[in-house]
């Protein structure tokens, strides 16, 4: 790293100052591009084929991202022991904040915040004392290779339980690094232990946590009644990065979305290998960036299913022109529907396609 370099605005100095974007979605799109195995999940891309990764951090800053977040979800003890890989931990955390970093530096101007990255352990159970004492151990040394490879801030995330993102928490805060907390919420409307969302974010904030909120498991429509309901629940920074996917009032989470033109997805589930048909589009990202942000949320993203173009979408729509607004859409030339003059016989072709 250029050693001359300004240090880069810290996460609540920009927060304070306008909105941040943050995107997430490692694990869907590493998997889409054949890098990642679907089912264990595990971000072996780190270490296999870490110029993957770095040129997906590449797109998403180029899109809009202000942070790079280090690809460590289910980076944890338990799921590299799953696949019997436990002496890959390491590496794997301190590459995942290098690849970060370079692709961070690249950028020209101020570089973008490099974060670590916490998540769901899946071993936290309520009232399990053992396992909360397993779960902090593996948070612990994450966020403390995180700490010795210089993340700017750490994020603790899609925590559906709120006992597990307090753990989370107060492990994170013990590094003096700015913190984000968000939780994924099941589609019964409640964390598992039973906490609503709203109660979680407020108990977060008191715990100390810099941002809290909401990422993954549910989509745009049904995030933001409940980001609503954070947002009055709360006085300091909300997050929200759901899912880009078209959940709804009687499908809440991306886990039960059916896909009625379909009837060849083996045992008829689209989670999470048949989801595309349910996907969001560009302006439904844009309207729901629109929304959040009249709702008073200023740390936006999108988790699992997120790409460049959305994320594009989602810094144009908060008045920002990211370099690769250089290929923002100009359908005013295009051949058939275009309305520029150079453009011949439009309407004639237009209605015949
Ligand atoms: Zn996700």
């Amino acid at each position: 790293m250029d050693e001359h370099r300004a240090e880069p605005r810290g996460l609540l100095e920009r927060l304070d100052e306008g909105p941040v974007i943050c995107a997430e979605g490692f694990l869907f799109e590493l998997e889409r591009r054949c890098y990642l195995q679907a089912g264990t999940f595990v971000p072996e891309v780190v270490l296999e084929h870490p110029e993957a990764l770095a040129q997906f951090h590449r797109e998403l800053v180029r899109a809009g991202s202000d942070v790079v977040v280090a690809f460590t979800y289910y980076g944890h003890r338990e799921k590299l022991r799953l696949i019997g890989k436990e002496e890959l931990l390491e590496p794997l955390n301190r590459d995942a904040l290098r690849i970060a970093h370079g692709v961070a530096d690249e950028v020209e101007g101020e570089r973008p915040l490099v974060a670590g990255n916490l998540a769901n352990s899946n071993r936290y159970a309520p009232g399990d004392a053992s396992a909360a004492a397993e779960v902090r151990a593996m948070f612990e040394e994450q966020a403390g290779w995180a700490l010795e490879e210089d993340a700017d801030l750490l994020i603790g995330e899609t925590f559906y339980h709120a006992g597990e993102a307090r753990i989370a928490l107060e492990v994170m805060r013990a590094t003096g690094l700015p913190t984000v907390v968000t939780l994924a919420l099941p589609a019964q409307g409640t964390l598992l232990d039973g906490v609503t969302a709203e109660d979680a974010c407020r108990q977060l904030e008191a715990d100390g946590a810099d941002v809290v909120g909401l990422n993954c498991f549910r989509g745009p429509a049904t995030t933001l009644p409940v980001l609503a309901r954070i947002r009055e629940a709360v006085d300091g920074h909300v997050a929200a990065l759901p899912v880009p996917y078209r959940t709804t009032e009687q499908h809440p989470t991306f886990f039960g979305l059916p896909d009625p033109g379909c009837d060849v997805v083996p045992d008829g589930r689209t989670f999470p290998l048949a989801l595309e048909p349910l996907l969001c589009n560009r302006f439904e990202v844009e309207a729901f960036t629109r929304e959040a942000h009249e709702l008073g949320v200023g740390y936006l993203g999108l988790c699992c299913g997120a790409a460049p173009h959305f994320i594009r979408s989602m810094a144009e729509t908060l008045g920002r022109t990211p370099p690769a607004s250089r290929y923002a859409p100009d359908m005013s030339r295009h051949f058939a529907f275009g309305d520029d003059p150079s453009v011949d016989r439009p309407a004639e072709v237009a209605g015949r396609l």
